[in-house]
Order: C-alpha cells, then structure tokens, then sequence
C-alpha cells in the first residue's frame, strides 16, 4: 500500500490555489459488494460524465482522464475497500489513496481537495501497536491501514553464561540465575515503557502483545494502566519474526478485533430493537430510518443483496413505485443495499458490515442504530 498517513493527508488539505479547480473522486471498490472491476468502473464513468458536465467541467477534462485512466487498469483489491484520488494536472497534484474501509462514490470539483472523508476515516481507524518480547529482546511495531508507521527496538544482552548448568558451583550457578531474572524483569520493564513511548507518539487504540505466556505473564503487569486497559488478543509471533511475519500477523490481529467489534455492534442492535429504543432491524424499517435521515449506524450482514426502489428525491424503498416520501414515481434498482450504503456514508453515518454474524441474519441481515 502507498503511504496514507495523517501527515499526506494534511499536505492534501493545504493544497490551495485559486486559479485551477482540483477533482477529488472517492470511489467504493469493496469487493463485497462491487464484485467485478466494471461494476465499479461503470459507476466511476457516470460520475466523469456528471462532473465533465459540470460548470468547471472544461476545466477539469485531463484531471477526469487521468482518473478513467487509472481506474481502467488493474487494482489489487486484496484489503483495499475504497479509493480516494486528488488531481490537478496543471499544479501536478496526483494522489491515490487506498483505503480499507468503503467510502460513498463521488466527485468533487473544487478549489482544494475534499478531505473532509478522509479525516474521517483517519480518526475512525486506529493503529494497532505490537510488542514482540523475549527475555532480552523488545520490538515494538505501529500499523495503520496495513503499513508500518513506527517502529521501535530494543535488546538488552544477558550474561553469556545464562542457562548453562554447572554442577561444580551450584550456589554460585542460583546467584547468576537470580541476577539474569533480574535483568530479564528490568528489560521488560523497559519494554513496557518502549510500548508507552510508542503509545504517547501515536496514540494506537489497540496493543497485540506476541511473546511466550512466560514472559507475556511477567510483562502486562508491568505495561502502563492505559496500556493494559487496551490490551487486544494476542498475536501469533514471537520476537524473532520477520517484519513481513509481523505484518501479516497483525492483519490477522485486526480481523479478530474488527469481528469482535461488530459483534458488539449486533449485540447493541438486537438489544435497541428488543427494548424498542433507538434501534431498528429489517429491510423496509431501516430504509424508512435512512429516508428520515435518523441512522447513526448502518449494520449490514456481508453479501446482502435485495432489489428495491430510489426516487430522485434520494428517498429508498423495498416496495415500489410510489415514493414513500413525496409520492413520486420511484426507479427499480437491482440491490437497493448498495444505495442504501451510499445514502449512509453520503450522511456521515458510520457503516459496520458483519461477517458471518448469525444474530444479525436473524434479525434480518440489516439494521439501525438510531440518532434519536
Ligand atoms: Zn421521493
């Protein structure tokens, strides 16, 4: 993955100039629901043509080219659920951005960069820190969307003699065993403070400790109380991985948290629709919340296609043709739930869909947690 750091996007939102205007085009590429590259393609090409039709469309021909252009090639979607692209050719602005969550598909044509999404999801996405220890080795990771953004390493050298049996100066031997466990205990009290350094710079929302469960007993205690209290499942690798081992060990860290949290989330939907508070479930009652505009979660179970109905109002049904909200002749629409997750994102709710989770299928495989 390209670097997508707060810091990139921070240039993005400096980029200013008055005289050209720049094209931001977030496009949704989540192969859950776009499941071939022309269907995200094809909805791609109806927004270059809206914006090239546009009052700045003249402006902005080899900017809507160079994004066609981009997207017609091939896109390694493997953890990549989003796009987000800036460009403006004659200040030689061009920015691809990867990102692991969906995102409305849109194009802006302004004077700066649309940013405003990807701040969102910069805050939303927290990293994840991973501290790797031995009795004399910490390794300390930061990863956010995927990459590494800090890292950290620390080795604190044993005696040499450390583990070998002499059975000529056995008390001496317990002295040197005493001594090594005490430095052992002093390294991971400086590991732990190695994690809060990481911790206090990047602020990660999670810790994955990978250790054996000798050490990994010994070290929590001596993690910082706002460590502990965000300690994640542990992760799968030792000290001596490699960072690629790391890597994909963390992914799969971040799955485990990601279905944990969605979770959650269902438990928190089945709890609102059972109470009758704050909270609906099912196809026709959750469209009419987002129609009212009173969604603050989107929860939708994974692959949940039904066909439906829009109206130009923007307004989405599961009966048609009548607009439910000003009578008008509504369009059929093949998975209405694509609609309904662009009117979401579109309305700055947050999107949680569930992998596997049997109690949202239940509940009807979509469903609402409600502003008011
Ligand atoms: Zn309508």
């Amino acid at each position: 993955m390209p670097v997508t750091t707060e810091a990139a996007i921070k240039e993005l939102a400096g980029f200013k100039n008055d005289d050209v205007p720049v094209v931001s085009c977030y496009l949704d590429v989540d192969g859950r629901r776009q499941v071939r590259a022309q269907d995200y393609q094809r909805r791609l090409a109806a927004l270059v043509r809206e914006a090239g039709n546009g009052p700045l469309g003249d402006a902005v021909t080899a900017d809507l080219a160079r994004i066609t252009e981009h997207m017609a090639g091939h896109l390694d979607r493997s953890g990549v659920r989003g796009l987000a692209l800036f460009s403006c050719v004659p200040k030689g602005l061009w920015e691809v951005i990867e990102l692991p969550v969906p995102v409305a598909s849109r194009i802006v044509v302004n004077q700066a960069p649309a940013v405003g999404t990807l701040e969102a999801i910069v805050q939303e996405l927290e990293p994840l820190g991973v501290l790797l220890a031995d009795r004399q080795r910490a390794r300390m990771f930061v990863f956010q969307f995927g990459e590494l953004i800090d890292r950290s390493e620390l080795f604190e050298a044993l005696p040499r003699d450390y583990d070998e049996t002499d059975d000529a100066g056995r008390g001496q031997h317990e002295q040197m065993q005493d001594h090594t466990d005490e430095l052992a205990t002093q390294h991971l009290r400086h590991a732990a403070e190695v994690a809060f350094k990481l911790y206090q710079d990047n602020g990660f929302g999670r810790l994955s400790i990978g250790a054996s469960d000798e050490i990994n007993a010994a070290l929590e205690p001596l993690l910082h109380p706002y460590l502990r209290e965000r300690l994640s499942p542990r992760i799968g690798v030792g000290a001596g991985a490699s960072e690629a081992e790391v890597r994909a060990a963390a992914l799969v860290v971040e799955q485990e948290v990601e279905r944990a949290k969605e979770a959650a989330v269902v438990t928190r939907l089945r709890d609102g629709v059972g109470a009758g508070t704050k909270a609906t479930a099912g196809l026709v009652d959750t469209l009419a919340a987002l129609n009212d505009r009173r969604v603050a979660t989107l929860v939708l179970s994974d692959g949940y296609a039904e066909s439906g109905w829009r109206c130009s109002c923007g307004a989405l049904a599961a009966k048609g043709p009548q607009c439910p909200v000003d009578g008008a002749p509504m369009e059929h629409v093949a998975d209405v739930l694509n609609d309904a997750v662009d009117a979401a994102l579109g309305q700055g709710c947050h999107l949680e869909i569930c992998v596997g989770n049997a109690d949202l299928d239940v509940l009807g495989r979509v469903g609402a947690l409600l502003r008011y």
